[in-house]
């Protein structure tokens, strides 16, 4: 018996079943943790909290049970000190860069084969509030350190593979340019993900991730995240969640949480997939030459004939793998940079990048890879 009044129904409809005692048991997975807010026994307590002398969640924008566990998870793998969830990628790399103390007159030094978003982020809104962007191509190292020493450079950004053509970057030399010019590296490792590199462990600064893609796996979730090498960025990261407000959902968290479970097993089965297709494509007549770097979930496949119109009717005629803008799920997908992520160049620029019309990229999934192969031949060969 409690000493609490009878209250109404209305009331008790209210209240009931809320605010009780947790169970004994430590449940086996973690649960989603719904609650926008969460109380506590005295004002005290919540003063406390809100001052930083006591851990604690008190509103979801500044953290939340389920989403931290993910970030624990993430910053575990990706071996860094600090990770902070957000929505999507692109929140997450505009979290990094602001983060990265950006200030106008800051100069970033970018890749050239950036995400589109990521370029057209640095191009179309920072550049609103005066930080400059060079871009250059990460593969002549020599012109990255020319520019690094010219520019001096707060931040300088880049992929570990590129998109679409599949190019690996040299992160130790990048690391070694950005501390000789006092720069901060940060790496977008959405396509490798860290069970294949963990750039920190190389001394970049900060990595970045669309979760959407190889750790959520599934098509079913979009979400970013960002993994920092030192603790001092941290109060950085969570201002930009209570501030800018982009944090992840809840369910989000969790659908990406239970992806990140079987990355490995994913991962092991896509890169083996991977390499059969591209062995097998160098190999068809249809196929003038694939990017493939050897390791990874991606092959990026150049037809014969070399008009976006072949492209097309490659794709159209797939009947298993899916055509879909994204990457990194547990089927296997194709897209067409061109008219895709590299539809907003210019067809000039496009050409001087090597995204030509006939290009195609394939991320290869967890299928039986016959079954995939087989696909792809009857739709080069109808
Ligand atoms: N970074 C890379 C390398 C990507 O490919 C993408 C999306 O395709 C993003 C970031 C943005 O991620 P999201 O779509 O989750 O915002």
């Amino acid at each position: 018996m409690t000493d609490e009044p009878k209250r109404d129904i209305t009331t008790r409809l209210v209240h009931g079943g809320e605010r009780g005692t947790l169970p004994e048991g430590k449940s086996v997975s973690t649960p989603i943790y719904t609650s926008v807010t969460y109380t506590y026994d005295t004002m005290q307590e919540i003063d406390q909290i809100f001052g930083g002398e006591k851990q604690g969640f008190i509103y979801t924008r500044y953290g939340n049970p389920t989403t931290a566990a993910l970030e624990d998870a993430v910053r575990d793998v990706e071996e860094g000190a600090v990770a902070c969830a957000y929505a999507t990628g692109m929140a997450a790399v505009h979290a990094a860069l602001l983060a990265s103390d950006l200030k106008s007159g800051s100069t970033v030094l970018a890749s050239q084969d950036l995400y589109g978003a990521t370029t057209s982020l640095l191009n179309n809104i920072f550049t609103n509030f005066g930080v400059k962007t060079t871009t250059v191509d990460y593969n002549d190292l020599t012109l990255v350190r020319e520019k690094a020493r010219e520019l001096r450079p707060q931040v300088m950004i880049a992929e570990t593979i590129s998109n679409p053509l599949l190019k690996v970057c040299d992160i130790e030399a990048c690391v070694e340019i950005a501390r000789e010019n006092g720069a901060r590296l940060i790496i977008d490792n959405t396509f490798a993900s860290p069970y294949l590199c963990r750039p920190l462990t190389l001394g970049a600064d900060m990595v970045v991730h669309s979760a959407t893609k190889y750790l959520g796996g599934h098509a079913d979730a979009m979400g970013g995240l960002v993994v920092s090498r030192d603790e001092m960025d941290a109060p950085a990261l969570v201002s930009v969640m209570k501030l800018v407000g982009g944090v992840l959902g809840v369910w989000e968290a969790h659908e990406i949480l239970r992806g990140l479970k079987t990355l490995g097993v994913r991962m092991d089965r896509q890169c083996e997939n991977a390499k059969r297709l591209a062995s097998h494509v160098r190999e068809h007549t249809g196929i003038g030459r694939v990017h493939y770097p050897g390791l990874g979930a991606l092959v990026s496949i150049e037809l014969k004939e070399s008009t976006k119109d072949a492209a097309f009717r490659f794709m159209d005629r797939l009947k298993l793998c899916v055509r879909s803008t994204s990457l990194g799920d547990v089927f296997t997908s194709v897209l067409h940079p061109a008219t895709a992520s590299h539809r907003d160049l210019t067809p000039t620029r496009r050409r001087e990048w090597g995204i030509v019309d006939e290009l195609v990229r394939i991320s290869v999934g967890i299928e039986n890879i016959d079954d995939v192969i087989a696909d792809i031949d009857q739709a080069l060969e109808t």
